[in-house]
């Protein structure tokens, strides 16, 4: 009883850390640990050695990229391995940061799923502070649909959405919220949906030189079209850790993401962020009159971008509806058969 009460403690620490007001993540997240403490000691929830990678151990190469969160690098252990290295500021830290970071890297461990990164383990002591997960092969949907320009069919588009709403179905019912779901944490390899970062908001808006990268109101580039209502109405400068997070944002943000699944742009595209602020804030949805989709397809993105949070599908009902969606013919015909790895990926 005692260790479901460390989780709990933890999920309240997540809802504090975020000023969350939702209450979703309590719960079944606790249910995963409650059969290992009989045999093995309990663990203090923040030291979790078992996860820990030494640094030495990890061998880095060149850099793929650098995000708000810090750098990511390619690298090797047992085998070809992401390494998220976090820009650190050594001095004057008290210790919350490298708490928020211990504390995100447990949500972040607790899962297992086709759709999800595999988290390996994490180097934990500052100021070196990184995540080992899978490399990713293939692209992130962001390159495919922005840089590469590609076409996703209709058909295409339902089987990543598929795809994205088990794996993000996966992480709501284990309490998890992934507060940074975007087509640039969205990777297609062949055909598999492979997201990336989740859980790992807070830490990333706790390091140090987040803001140099954004406006003037520190909002990173390409961010914005993926904010619910109710999160553009809590922007505030530098503040950026109580925003209310939930599940209905996470859904709001796969309304983006369909969305340029679909029409191969960002809503908005081309607004100033004022203006797009000003209109989401509002409840004012980008118009979808131009675009050339039937009307179940828009009224997935009407209902994942309602202005209420209550009024947002879950992913499991989603799921439900994208799987009705009736398929284009050519999905049907023996002669044209659509293969989701060889169009998506050429
Ligand atoms: P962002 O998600 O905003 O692009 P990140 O810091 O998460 O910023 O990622 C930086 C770069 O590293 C991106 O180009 C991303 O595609 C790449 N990257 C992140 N994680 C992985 C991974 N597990 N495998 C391969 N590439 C990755
Ligand atoms: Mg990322």
């Amino acid at each position: 009883e005692e260790h479901t009460n460390s989780t709990k403690n933890e999920v309240t620490r997540e809802l504090s850390l975020t000023g969350s007001g939702s209450t979703d993540s309590g719960g079944r997240a606790d249910s995963l640990d409650k059969h290992s403490d009989a045999r093995w000691p309990r663990q203090n929830s923040l030291s979790m050695k078992e996860w820990d990678i030494p640094y030495d151990d990890v061998k880095i190469f060149e850099v793929i990229g650098a995000g708000r969160f810090g750098t990511v690098c390619r690298g090797s252990w047992h085998g070809a391995v992401a390494v998220k290295l976090l820009h650190v500021l050594p001095l004057s830290d008290d210790g919350s940061l490298l708490d928020t970071f211990k504390h995100e890297v447990s949500i972040f461990r607790k899962t297992r799923h086709e759709n999800l990164v595999l988290f390996m383990g994490a180097c934990m002591k500052p100021p070196r502070l990184a995540i080992v997960t899978s490399l990713c092969k293939g692209m992130t949907l962001y390159t495919h649909i922005h840089l590469r320009k590609d076409k996703f069919t209709a058909n295409k588009s339902v089987l990543v959405a598929q795809q994205i709403s088990q794996g993000m179905g996966y992480l709501h019912a284990r309490g998890i919220i992934h507060k940074d779901l975007k087509t640039k944490n969205i990777f297609l390899e062949s055909g598999k949906v492979v997201i990336t970062d989740f859980g790992l908001f807070s830490v990333t808006k706790l390091c140090f030189g987040n803001n140099a990268r954004g406006d003037s109101l520190g909002i990173p580039s390409g961010w914005l079209c993926y904010l619910a209502p109710e999160i553009i109405r809590a922007l505030r400068p530098h503040a950026s850790l109580l925003l209310p997070f939930s599940k209905a944002t996470d859904i709001y943000a796969f309304g983006t993401v369909w969305y340029e699944l679909l029409c191969g742009e960002f809503p908005f595209k081309g607004q100033p962020p004022e203006s797009i602020i000003w209109q989401v804030g509002k409840g004012v949805k980008q118009s979808l009159a131009n675009m050339q989709a039937s009307r179940d397809i828009k009224d997935i993105l009407m209902v994942c971008w309602s202005y209420r949070a209550a009024d947002r599908p879950d992913f499991p009902s989603l799921l439900n509806t994208l799987q009705k969606l009736p398929k284009k013919r050519l999905a049907r015909s023996p002669s044209h058969p659509v293969h989701l790895s060889r169009s998506a990926d050429s």
